[in-house]
């Protein structure tokens, strides 16, 4: 079965050059690789994607449709993309939503947790991996209902890991570099997948002070230094707190621009997946 790779991660983090570089990484390795984009405002797509959801939503008609502002039109794109259509009942839904039909490209809509998902699964003995890129938003992803359902969807039937895409030099100051792994871990509880940290862009900041920092509280708390303030009495606490979190975690340096640490990420990539077998699998069989 393909290994789900979601790939998360705030607003410039580097995801869609980072989908990019696992994409040319995979046809160069041999990989079988299967392509979403679910990013419905991209102008340009620098990779080729098996599935667009640009095909079949028009943002921007969504936008105009239904009166929203950019954040409102993407998440709306996602909604209607991944929940809102009734596949046996096709008229019901465009009762439900009025305008609806008018935004979108592809007669044959179909909705993206069904179609998607018995489309892999059709083609589960060909594909090595199936790579998810996000809307640059990363809330839009992370706390909407279609982002809930499309992540269940994927993870309820294939091995799925979130890779969570960190903008290291962006996170060299302690206070960024904590709330950026709060965020993380939020997602970890929200998902309850196997979460990897892609610190990225190490061609302009090394990363390796982040791991010292999750390995070591006292490093941390040496680069908090002198300062007394709130929040750094607050960013000293909270990192004692997040040893359980960091212990857990897998983490990986790349870049997505020169292509460093490809063959690193795929290795934890693999682990993770044998944690999701071990983990989130056997709890789901339980549950089910
Ligand atoms: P997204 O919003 O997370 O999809 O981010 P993008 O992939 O659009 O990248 C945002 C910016 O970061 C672009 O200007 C990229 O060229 C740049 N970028 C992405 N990855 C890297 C990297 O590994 N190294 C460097 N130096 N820049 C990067
Ligand atoms: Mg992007």
């Amino acid at each position: 079965k393909p290994v789900i790779i979601i790939v998360v991660g705030m607003a410039g983090c580097g995801k869609t050059t980072f989908l990019h570089r696992l994409v040319s990484h995979t046809m160069a390795s041999n990989i079988r690789g299967y392509v979403m984009n679910l990013d419905p405002a991209i102008l340009t797509l620098p990779y080729g994607a098996n599935i667009d959801i640009r095909d079949t939503v028009r943002y921007k008609d969504v936008m105009k449709q239904f009166n929203l502002g950019p954040n409102g039109g993407i998440l709306t794109s996602l909604n209607l993309f991944a929940t809102k259509f009734d596949e046996s009942n096709p008229s019901k839904a465009l009762e439900f939503l009025p305008g609806f039909h008018q935004c979108l490209n592809s007669a044959q809509f179909r909705p993206l947790s069904a179609h998607v998902i018995s489309m892999i699964e059709r083609r589960a003995d060909e594909l090595d991996y199936v790579l998810v890129d996000t809307p640059g938003q990363i809330e839009i992803f992370t706390w909407s209902a279609s982002g809930a359902i499309i992540t269940e969807a994927f993870a309820s039937t294939f091995p799925t890991v979130i890779a969570y895409v960190v903008d290291t030099p962006r996170s060299a100051s302690p206070a960024t570099f904590m709330s950026n792994m709060l965020y993380a871990c939020s997602i970890l509880y929200k998902t309850r997948l196997p979460l990897v940290l892609v610190f990225n862009k190490t061609d302009v900041a090394q990363h390796e002070f982040a791991l010292e920092w999750m390995k070591d509280f006292e490093v941390f708390h040496a680069a908090l230094d002198s300062d007394h303030s709130y929040t750094s009495t607050l960013t000293r606490s909270l990192s004692l707190s997040l040893e359980e979190f960091y212990s857990h975690l897998r983490s990986v340096g790349v870049s997505a621009i020169t292509g460093s640490g490809m063959d690193a990420f795929f290795k934890t990539i693999e682990a993770s997946a044998e944690e999701y077998m071990e983990t989130y699998k056997a709890d789901l069989d339980k549950r089910r």
